[in-house]
């Protein structure tokens, strides 16, 4: 069977806001068609706000389905991911949405296991300068919150933050630091969303990684499978094989890399890295332990 564990997606917002079960529908992922990996987990990001109802709303509609849970620690998770159910993880993308406010992140913490944050998303906040607006690196408030969200134990994600921002940050972690959705800006440099390779191996040196994002704008190249392997490959020439893992992004993303559907065609990349000769042993820390061991380092 192939793994799957993603550190990035936004189904909970599009079964919110546009309705249909997370059990079964037209998105890009489902628990059905997540279901057919093993071991499974998946990262589920809240994402334009309402982040009550869409915690609760994920919560509910795993228990509803009978196929997962909401875990609240990477133990959990693989605990959960053992005995044969996904495993899912919340996440909050953008500070933002809970006013960059420290008590509202530990109540999140306690009361939905919340388990990474990004600083932002796309416009900078109390926080720091994003990668798609004004750039400037964390503020005093953003030095406070990146101490205090890892000693709660939520991991910081660097996804959105400026590289300003990215570098002030791994200055003072005292945890690996993850860029869960990012791709290898030296073979797509379009948008200011992927990561240099500077970037890149300074994660990987301090134990954290990156999730390859599937969005084909980000991707370039071919835009198809084989250009999500070749950004794959490019992390790896760089010393990533216990950094890189997956952030495919589904259901934030209009469009994927040709011949892919959704979460159902994830394992096509398994099974290219395959034939493109890497071992099956790296291919499963790809697919499952980078993100398990980096995240349980981060927030553990
Ligand atoms: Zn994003």
């Amino acid at each position: 069977m192939i793994p799957c564990f993603d550190a990035h997606c936004d189904t909970i917002t599009a079964v919110l806001e546009r309705g249909g079960s997370l059990l079964r529908n037209d998105y890009q992922l489902d628990l059905e068609r997540l279901s057919k990996y093993a071991p499974a987990a998946q990262v589920f990001a809240v994402w334009g706000g309402r982040y009550e109802e869409k915690a609760a709303l994920l919560r509910a509609e795993l228990e509803g389905s009978g196929l997962g849970r909401l875990c609240r620690s990477i133990a959990e998770a693989r605990e959960t991911a053992a005995q044969g159910r996904i495993a899912a993880l919340l996440s909050l993308e953008g500070m933002e949405q809970l006013g960059c406010d420290l008590a509202r992140l530990q109540r999140a913490r306690d009361e939905d296991g919340l388990i990474m944050a990004n600083l932002c998303w796309n416009s900078d906040n109390a926080l720091c300068g994003s990668a798609m607006d004004g750039g400037g690196g964390l503020t005093a408030a953003g030095r406070g919150f990146v101490r205090s969200a890892q000693a709660m134990g939520v991991a910081v994600d660097l996804s959105h933050a400026s590289e300003r921002a990215f570098w002030d940050t791994l200055e003072l972690s005292a945890r690996p630091v993850l860029a869960s959705h990012s791709d290898a800006a030296a073979l797509c440099s379009d948008y200011p969303r992927n990561l240099t390779d500077e970037q890149f191996t300074a994660l990987a040196k301090q134990g954290g990684g990156a999730g390859i994002n599937l969005c084909p704008d980000f991707l370039g190249l071919t835009r198809d499978v084989d250009a999500a392997c070749a950004h794959i490959e490019h992390f790896l020439a760089l010393g990533g094989e216990r950094a890189v893992f997956l952030g495919a992004d589904l259901d934030g993303i209009d469009d994927l890399p040709r011949g892919m559907r959704g979460v159902e065609d994830v394992g096509l990349i398994y099974e290219a890295l395959l034939r493109r000769n890497h071992p099956e042993s790296l291919v499963r820390d790809i697919f499952w332990n980078n993100l398990a061991d980096i995240l349980e380092r981060a927030s553990g």
